[in-house]
């Protein structure tokens, strides 16, 4: 007998066929969740896709699964209401960095202020791509004529209070399954960034960080109670000065894996300074887990206090 949670990959493939231009990583990132959900024990029939718009925002299309294609910037707001409706759906939002941090930031930092039980993965090639190639609010100075500051969208998630904050990239499959299933797991709102080349309007932004030549220098794979090494055959590390990052040689005899900062994924304040490393010249990007703590989840406090007593629902102080 089949168990009604057991389905396999190609049960989610939906009967539509993906928009995306050829060579899109949006492609990829598709692939890992369909590969993750099988395996992860959650029913198909509880498994919801919500997302508002631009390239990524066509995702639920592609998932045979719910799904809601919301408008622009909202599918936090359409999220939180699903969830406070069916608090048993396990519900994943996709946005991208239009999408969530120009017209829809209000309601991501609200969502991640509540702390709402759900997964929000942030599809971020530094680009508009559905409108075709105008800077969005993470496209770096000088790229378009881009004149003013991208947001750094770790520590503004930090900042909003996120409980779970890690980031990913499109082509690195295993790490982003790994990350995928971490978000999963987390009770609570988990914010994923990943990384995404968007071929047409912002080829290659990324490929520093997937270059055999130049990864090793440029990305560090964070893992919880482990020190802070990276570069090629783990010759450098970061220590922490006070609360100033410092990079060091490891091939010297002056500093040992014994002085370098030992990462942390409960600690807010140093998850910040990892997040800043991406402001700060020759400092490798973080991927990975960056911070990860248990605080009250809104769906759940909603739940004890009006479901089971009976009384009036309220939101933010609206009869409901
Ligand atoms: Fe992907 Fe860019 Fe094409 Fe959109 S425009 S589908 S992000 S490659």
């Amino acid at each position: 007998m089949i168990n009604k949670k057991h389905f396999l990959t190609e049960d989610l493939v939906s009967n539509q066929k993906p928009k995306w231009c050829i060579g899109c990583g949006n492609y990829s990132i598709l692939k890992q969740v369909q590969e993750i959900l099988p395996i992860i024990g959650v029913s198909k029939e509880n498994i919801v896709f919500i997302s508002g718009i631009g390239c990524s925002s066509r995702f639920p299309y592609y998932m045979n699964t719910f799904g809601f294609h919301g408008i622009h910037g909202r599918a936090p707001a359409i999220a939180t209401g699903v969830k406070l409706a069916n608090s048993k759906l396990n519900i994943w939002i996709i946005t991208g960095d239009g999408d969530s941090l120009a017209i829809g930031g209000n309601h991501l930092i609200h969502l991640l202020r509540r702390n709402i039980n759900l997964q929000l993965l942030l599809i971020n090639n530094e680009i508009y791509g559905l409108t075709k190639g105008q800077h969005s609010p993470t496209t770096k100075i000088g790229k378009k004529n881009k004149i003013d500051k991208p947001f750094n969208t770790l520590t503004l998630v930090l900042g909003a209070g996120g409980s779970f904050v890690a980031r990913s990239i499109d082509r690195d499959t295993e790490h982003l399954k790994k990350m995928l299933i971490r978000c999963y797991k987390h009770i609570g709102t988990s914010f994923l960034e990943i990384y995404q080349n968007c071929n047409i309007f912002n080829d290659g932004v990324f490929n520093h960080f997937t270059d055999k030549k130049t990864k090793y220098d440029n990305t560090i794979f964070l893992e919880h109670d482990k020190p802070l090494i990276f570069g090629k055959n783990y010759n450098k590390g970061i220590l922490l000065d006070g609360l100033e990052p410092k990079i060091v040689s490891l091939e010297e005899t002056t500093y040992s894996i014994q002085d370098l900062w030992i990462h942390n994924e409960k600690d807010r304040t140093k998850a910040n300074i990892l997040a800043r490393f991406s402001d700060k010249n020759d400092f490798p990007y973080p991927f990975g887990v960056l911070f990860n703590e248990i605080i009250p989840c809104y769906d759940q406090l909603f739940e004890e206090k009006y479901k089971s007593n009976n009384e009036n629902y309220t939101f933010d102080g609206f009869i409901l």
